[in-house]
């Protein structure tokens, strides 16, 4: 007989490393221990469980333990915990759930129990009505709450991916739902003035926000009716969720000694070995490194989860492989509308220090004359000297995910604004532009590196505005009749060659238009007649949600 390898968690990085590990060596011994009663089943799909899109329980069970052994002889080991690891024995100590405790020998132990919600100490907390969302058991019960009780409204503590996902769902389910969100925006790895857009569709729903704000007690008896907030605000609450986020599940990692890192999760190498060389880690419990910063961080996602997985095996089996770290790509749809980021924010960037340039671009999914086309927001992030690209933010209807995934490819390979313009992507008009928005991006890019075009960010334009700078709207009569910013002065692009009389020259112009293209077209004629002009991200398609 080969190794004996033991693995801790049998769902995404779990079940993943078994399976890679049985695919590489026929003769190890693999035993999975799983503490619930479901391995390998599709967390990301139990939102839409709860919805009743997904109608068939079994749909998200992606295999069974008999299914893992039939087809992997793995020995899988469900409704046991490992509660005690002694890495001097290289044992483990397990207990099912009848109460039977045993040890368990190995050569290599796998930790990928991944991460734990996090359960904020609020009175009224314990009810049970207020369900998490990480497991099967979790969405049965809520599904089971809702057709038995019938709640006619939820709230939901988290603005993050899993609370809109849940909200979305809920609200499906005609419920009356609210968003409760410490921070001042929802969906923290994207920055505010791009959740704005997000957050006006939601209360175009009917979707209740309080931001900025935080629940301090579930009031009721036997089951939470209402919230109450910082602010003092009490909401109904027949149903509440917990989204807060998650904490790495290091504890068994801990007590046996092995290192911890910083963020609170296991401390691995780039190899995903811990401080004992006979020990892995994968998924939601270990600390990784940020692709783009070097900086240790958590990024509780099921694509690094699933690679690390397969990467823990890879070096069990003698092929050394390192994990190269996480960028954080992650999408999310609500309701009509999909955000989606890659690498990182302006947040984090201006918190860091690292230097970067920020542009917006308001393209079109696809060719304006095939029907169906809609308006996408991007913003790309990106270094101001050789333009690398550090990351982006896409909110639109259709057709965000392939522009993410073609940055989070570009970001992976290094690449600049530059290789952006230049790649080659398919067209025919009812899928994008002959200038894809990828591409827009990056000329918009790159004609701010090159010094062709300087840009200012809407947050920075009142402060100019107040130093004497002069506003132009760019956009048509009609357009700006309908809506335009304060103190703005309507030029429409077509007509600039014969107004500039109207446009003092010693005072600094800033340009919109609605989303970015004729205000870049004023832009070029007023810096070649000599004028000092800037041309403002986003236009008023961005402006008009930050108000
Ligand atoms: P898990 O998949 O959580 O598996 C860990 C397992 O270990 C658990 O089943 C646990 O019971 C078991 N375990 C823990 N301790 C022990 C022990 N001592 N003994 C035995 N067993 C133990 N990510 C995305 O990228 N996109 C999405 O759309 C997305 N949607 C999500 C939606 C929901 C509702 C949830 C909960 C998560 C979502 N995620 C999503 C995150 C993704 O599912 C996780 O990042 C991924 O599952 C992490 O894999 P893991 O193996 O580290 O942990």
């Amino acid at each position: 007989m080969g190794k004996k390898v033991v693995i801790v968690g049998g769902v995404a990085a779990g079940a993943s490393t078994a399976a890679r590990l049985r695919r590489m060596d026929e003769d190890a011994q693999i035993i999975m221990f799983e503490r619930g009663e479901y391995i390998s089943f599709a967390n990301c799909g139990l939102p839409y469980y709860v919805g009743d899109l997904i109608k068939k329980r079994e749909r998200l069970l992606i295999q069974t333990p008999k299914s893992m052994f039939r087809r992997f002889n793995i020995d899988v080991r469900i409704n046991t915990a490992v509660e005690q690891i002694n890495p001097q024995k290289k044992e483990i100590t397990a207990t099912t759930v009848q109460g039977e405790t045993y040890r368990e020998s190995y050569d290599y132990l796998v930790l990928c129990p991944g991460a734990v919600p996090i359960r904020p100490d609020i009175p009224g907390i314990d009810r049970p009505n207020v369900f998490s969302v990480r497991n099967v058991p979790d969405s049965d019960a809520i599904k089971q709450y809702i057709e038995l009780s019938q709640p006619a409204n939820a709230v939901i503590l988290g603005g993050g991916f899993i609370g809109l996902e849940m909200a979305e769902m809920l609200y499906e389910r005609n419920l009356d739902v609210a968003i409760v969100e410490a921070a001042d925006q929802l969906m923290g790895p994207l920055d505010p003035e791009m959740t704005a857009i997000i957050q006006k569709y939601l209360l175009d729903q009917d979707i209740a926000l309080y931001l900025g704000d935080r629940a301090v007690s579930l009031n009721g008896v036997e089951r939470t009716e209402s919230v109450t907030l910082a602010s003092g605000k009490t909401i109904p609450a027949d149903l509440v969720i917990l989204g807060i986020g998650v904490k790495p599940e290091a504890r068994l990692a801990q007590d046996a000694g092995l290192a911890i890192g910083s963020t609170g999760g296991i401390l691995v190498n780039e190899y995903l070995q811990t401080s004992d060389p006979c020990i892995y880690a994968a998924g939601d419990a270990v600390q990784i490194k940020d692709l783009i910063t070097g900086l240790d961080t958590l990024l509780p996602l099921a694509s690094p989860a699933n690679r690390q997985g397969w990467l823990v095996a890879n070096n069990l089996c003698g092929r050394p492989l390192k994990y190269k770290g996480a960028q954080g790509t992650a999408i999310v749809k609500i309701m009509d509308m999909t955000a989606a980021t890659t690498g990182k924010n302006e947040k984090t960037l201006r918190k860091l220090g690292i230097p970067y340039q920020a542009c917006h671009g308001l393209p079109n999914a696809h060719a304006l004359y095939y029907p169906g086309s809609s308006v996408m927001t991007i913003k790309l992030l990106f270094a101001p000297e050789d333009g690398k690209i550090l990351g982006a933010q896409i909110i639109g209807r259709d057709m965000v995910d392939k522009r993410i995934d073609v940055i989070a490819t570009a970001i992976r390979a290094g690449m600049t604004v530059f290789d952006l313009q230049e790649l080659e992507l398919a067209y025919a008009p009812p899928f994008s532009s002959a200038k894809d928005p990828v591409n827009l991006l990056a000329y918009a890019a790159a004609n701010i590196i090159n010094g062709d075009v300087s840009v200012i960010h809407w947050i920075d334009v009142p402060g100019h505005v107040k130093q004497g700078a002069f506003l132009i709207d760019a956009r048509t009569a009609s357009e700006f009749a309908h809506g335009a910013v304060e103190n703005a002065y309507n030029i429409p692009v077509d007509e600039i060659r014969d107004r500039l009389s109207e446009i003092p020259k010693d005072r600094e112009i800033l340009v919109y238009c609605g989303q970015g293209l004729r205000s870049y077209i004023v832009n070029r004629i007023l810096r070649q007649k000599g004028y000092d002009v800037k041309n403002i991200s986003g236009g008023y398609g961005l402006y008009q949600y930050q108000q």
